[in-house]
């Protein structure tokens, strides 16, 4: 009843797999990339005292934010060395080895070791403290159930979960599931992965999503922001034109107007109506979207009309 992981709901290919992967294996799983094996290294230094440093011609971008980002796109790009390295030359660190030390105990279903963690990592408030204790309490439950271990599961509620006074219908449903009749419709109600690493892997990412950025950096989140950039230059670009992988990093994106059709392209033996294509553009807010429009004599009619009689 004291113990924490419950393996033991899992296919046997499955455990095998879970027992063979070591605290740090299973991180390196781990779809965030946000845990680098040179995040506890020795070498690595704490952040620095003085973190307004700022880069950029305006200054608007945190020194610190930015090398973590950086660290964490080498990390979920397989390149472990090289996030070490610039980890120990920055002396700036992806997250804290409490946090690694939480997502190892979360992985391991080391259940009540992670609630203590939880607490150390830093200055949360009580209300996401309570959130996020809820839902690897209710993990907790759930791979007790999935064990069969049914009184476990149950003190697990009775003391554990109740008391932290939030979810109360949450809490209810899980008060249902110790009865379902079979493990299938247990997975189907909760609407969960069962025991194991993939329902942990999940818990991490609702966790994540809980806990501030700060503290547990958001996923690929360098990739995030030049997918943001490369948006923005494609929804700005006037004479817009071209293919989405025709964006390049290199430079910033602009169609040039030589790229917009504004000749006459097909004439037509069809009752000799000479098909134009023309341009335009409407300003849409800030935005300028450029529009094609299909004209086959008057009146004007749109491509997707055109297309779909
Ligand atoms: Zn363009």
């Amino acid at each position: 009843m004291g113990r924490d992981s419950s393996d033991c709901g899992l296919p046997p290919s499955k455990r095998l797999k879970l027992s063979k992967l070591s605290p740090t294996n299973l991180l390196e799983g781990f779809p965030t990339g946000a845990v680098g094996a040179g995040s506890g290294a020795p070498m690595a230094r704490a952040l620095p005292a003085n973190e307004v440093e700022t880069l950029g011609s305006r200054g608007q971008i945190r020194k610190v934010e930015f090398v973590r980002i950086i660290t964490q796109a080498l990390f979920s790009l397989g390149y472990q060395q090289a996030g070490a390295v610039l980890e120990q030359e920055s002396g700036i660190v992806l997250q804290s080895p409490v946090v690694t030390e939480f997502q190892q105990d979360i992985l391991a279903g080391q259940w009540d070791k992670s609630l203590a963690t939880l607490h150390m990592i830093g200055p949360i408030d009580e209300e996401t403290l309570k959130s996020a204790s809820f839902l690897i309490l209710q993990q907790k439950f759930l791979e007790f159930l999935d064990c069969g271990e049914t009184t476990a599961a149950l003190k697990t509620l009775r003391t554990e979960i109740s008391p932290l006074d939030i979810n109360t219908q949450r809490v209810h449903q899980l008060a249902s599931f110790i009865v379902c009749p079979s493990r299938d419709i247990l997975l189907d109600k909760a609407e969960w992965r069962g025991a194991g690493e993939d329902s942990r892997i999940y818990l991490l990412e609702e966790l994540q999503q809980l806990l501030p950025p700060s503290v547990m950096l958001p996923e690929k989140r360098l990739e995030h922001l030049v997918e943001q950039a490369l948006d923005l230059q494609r929804d700005a670009c006037v004479f817009h034109n071209s293919l989405d992988h025709a964006l390049s990093l290199y430079a910033d994106h602009q169609c040039s107007r030589d790229q917009i059709p504004t000749q006459s392209l097909q004439i037509t033996g069809w009752q000799t109506l000479t098909l134009r294509v023309l341009q335009w553009k409407a300003c849409l807010g800030s935005a300028i979207r450029s529009v094609l429009t299909v004209l086959l004599g008057t009146p004007a009619k749109s491509v997707d009309n055109e297309r779909s009689q």
